[in-house]
């Protein structure tokens, strides 16, 4: 019915607009990129690590720099280490965020030293041809490599990203990670805990409150975090391991077996040998992880072993390291104050977990078949795109994990005194979230603006935070301007809300921060009142939304009176009058269903007049033109 539409404030749906979001896993060892695929669902689609050129999915966090920068990054620079071991940093990660005092062992890096002792505290700086390089610059170049291929994967800028850090990382660390990322032009939607990332990648963050161990066994280090879920929310209750034992270790042990095996020494062998000798040892074990034995030589000018390692000789080798990662374990259950009973789920993480010593070893202790299906090279990645995902908007609320999260919900008052909910409680932040409006009165010019907290329907019972006004809106038909309100809460909980005319451009905004001067009694205060009068609400809103259904329509048919009343008989008039006369004069009394009644009556009686109008507006439009204008369709 042409002439009655009225669109209602707030009720238009929520602008989908896909944003490119990825998950770095910035590792000791090896770093990867991933993110979730775009399926056109407001649930989210699947995410997969995004791979380079080659079809590889890791990027060794290695990078070789000369006189001009960066000159190999990866795989490259790795390879090409052992012979220009100073311009090449590896394993950079354990000087993030580390001065001098920090680090007991930085005997694989050439440091500058610092002139003054007083300059302990400042940052690690290594020298190589391109000047002095710190971890955070080194870890920069990592970001944007792996930035650069999502990118090219995801076709086009990338909107925001999460990257993970170790449950430990300190906030020298972590902010040395956030400016990695701002050097290399990321947008840091957050840093999470790799652990978390781990639980978030199998789903665990929609599971039932619970206690979970991530153990997280890389090349380098070993990490093992106790994580309690909390209705949705991971809280890392205690972390444990050694930053210096992990894949590599195995690999070493294997080395030392093979020269006592050949009864050589390491001095017997040329730097080249030992470094084909170290590779050797590598492959053999991940080739144990799939097979019962694998064969092993050494070869040189003078030397000539071959030998065959077994699974078990293997097992017996690591022994002892695995062991002191269980210890570890078990040290980290007693922090927390709990037994391994306690625990529901084990997550593994890291490429060395794939040894099945290492998984016999964690179920033994766990009582339990820990979790594997997840790649343990990439869940974590996984996990931060999904995370990533979340906080760029992509998903709906309820998919959202929460970590910090907005206590009250915040809103904008809508007709009739009602709150329209943009970012509802328990949401993690930042977070930010867009809604369209329109105008409610043909020829509107202003819109008043008035940003809501609290759980409850209706205005009189939520806290104002702030008011604002958008003008010079282009006058037009009631329900015809878009009007796009997006309310932004950045990780500090500052809320940033614009509204903005999207016809003509127009807009306004205003920072307020929400939590201010809300205690915690306050807010349970709030909270408390929105589940108890949650029927009263309900009717509330009914009655405040079948009100303004109800003056709009009237409104809306006054003015097509002013305008055609010509086309009505006088008995057509009388009706028209008595039906509006009824909206009117129950939408000032409570009984939301009678004035529901009365709407649909005067729509009823309109119905005729509606399509008169339209009759006649065709035939003003034809005037003046001929048929042939007509039958061409160029009106
Ligand atoms: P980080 O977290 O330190 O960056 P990763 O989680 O990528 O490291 O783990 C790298 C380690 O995993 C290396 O020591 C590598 O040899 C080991 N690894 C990878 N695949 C296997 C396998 N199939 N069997 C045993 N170890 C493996
Ligand atoms: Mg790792």
């Amino acid at each position: 019915m042409a002439l009655l539409q009225i669109s209602e404030p707030g009720q238009s749906p929520l602008p989908h607009q896909f944003k490119r979001a990825i998950g770095i896993d910035l590792g000791t060892t090896n770093s990867l990129v991933a993110a979730v695929a775009n399926d056109g669902t407001a649930a989210g689609g699947i995410a997969n690590v995004i791979k380079d050129a080659e079809g590889r999915a890791i990027l060794p966090s290695v990078v070789n720099y000369g006189t001009s920068g960066v000159q190999h990054i990866g795989y490259q620079a790795q390879a090409i280490a052992a012979d220009d071991p100073h311009n090449t940093l590896a394993s950079f990660k354990r000087l993030m965020g580390r001065g001098l005092k920090d680090i007991s062992d930085t005997s694989q890096f050439k440091i500058v030293t610092p002139s003054d002792a007083s300059d302990k505290n400042d940052v690690i700086r290594i020298a190589t041809a391109a000047g002095e390089i710190t971890a955070m610059q080194a870890s920069a170049e990592i970001l944007k490599n792996l930035t650069a291929r999502a990118t090219d994967a995801l076709g086009g800028a990338i909107d925001g990203a999460v990257i993970t850090v170790p449950a430990y990382f300190d906030d020298a660390q972590r902010q040395a990670t956030k400016d990695a990322a701002t050097l290399a032009g990321l947008n840091v939607l957050r840093l999470i805990n790799e652990p978390t990332a781990a639980a978030v990648a199998y789903g665990l963050d929609k599971a039932d409150d619970r206690h979970i161990v991530v153990y997280d066994l890389g090349g380098g280090t070993f990490d093992v975090s106790i994580l309690q879920l909390s209705e949705g929310v991971f809280e890392v209750l205690a972390t444990g391991g050694d930053s210096a034992l992990g894949g590599d270790d195995f690999d070493l042990a294997i080395v030392a077996w093979a020269l006592s095996q050949a009864e050589i020494t390491q001095a017997e062998l040329s730097a080249q040998n030992y470094r084909r000798l170290l590779v050797d040892a590598r492959n053999a074990k991940q080739s144990l992880t799939d097979n019962a034995s694998v064969g092993l030589s050494i070869q040189s000018s003078t030397i000539s072993w071959a030998g065959e390692l077994t699974r078990d000789v293997f097992n017996q080798l690591i022994d002892s390291l695995v062991t002191t990662t269980i210890a570890a374990c078990k040290a980290s259950l007693d922090d927390a104050d709990l037994t391994a009973s306690d625990i529901a789920d084990v997550v593994l993480v890291g490429g060395s977990t794939r040894v099945p010593l290492v998984r016999e070893r964690v179920a033994a202790l766990f009582q339990q078949t820990p979790k594997t299906d997840v790649d343990p090279d990439q869940v974590v990645a996984l996990g931060a795109a999904i995370q990533a995902d979340s906080l760029v908007g992509n998903r709906s609320n309820s998919d959202l994990l929460l970590l910090d999260v907005i206590p009250l919900s915040l809103g904008i008052e809508t007709m009739g005194g009602l709150v329209e909910k943009i970012i509802h409680r328990n949401t993690s932040i930042p977070s930010s979230r867009a809604q369209e409006f329109t105008t409610y009165k043909d020829g509107q010019t202003a819109l008043a603006v008035h940003v809501l907290q609290g759980e409850r329907d209706l205005v009189s019972d939520c806290r104002s935070l702030a008011r604002f006004e958008l003008r010079g809106i282009l006058p037009m038909v009631a329900g015809a301007a878009r009007i796009e309100v997006v309310f932004n809460v950045d990780a500090d909980g500052i809320l940033d809300v614009s509204a903005k005319e999207t016809a003509t451009g127009v807009s306004a905004n205003v920072q307020v921060k929400p939590s201010y001067g809300l205690g915690e009694s306050e807010i349970t205060e709030m909270l408390k009142a929105s589940y108890t009068h949650a029927g009263e609400d309900r009717d509330a809103r009914m009655l405040a939304e079948q009100r303004v259904e109800a003056e709009g329509l009237v409104e809306a048919v006054k003015m097509a009176l002013e305008q055609d009343g010509e086309l009505l008989s006088d008995d057509e008039r009388k009706v028209i009058d008595a039906a509006m006369g009824k909206v009117s004069e129950l939408a000032l009394l409570s009984d939301s269903q009678a004035i529901a009644d009365a709407v649909a009556e005067l729509g009823r009686v309109t119905d005729t007049f509606a399509t008169r109008r339209m009759d006649q507006s065709i035939r003003t439009a034809l005037q003046g033109k001929s048929i042939d204008d007509v039958a061409d369709g160029s009106l």
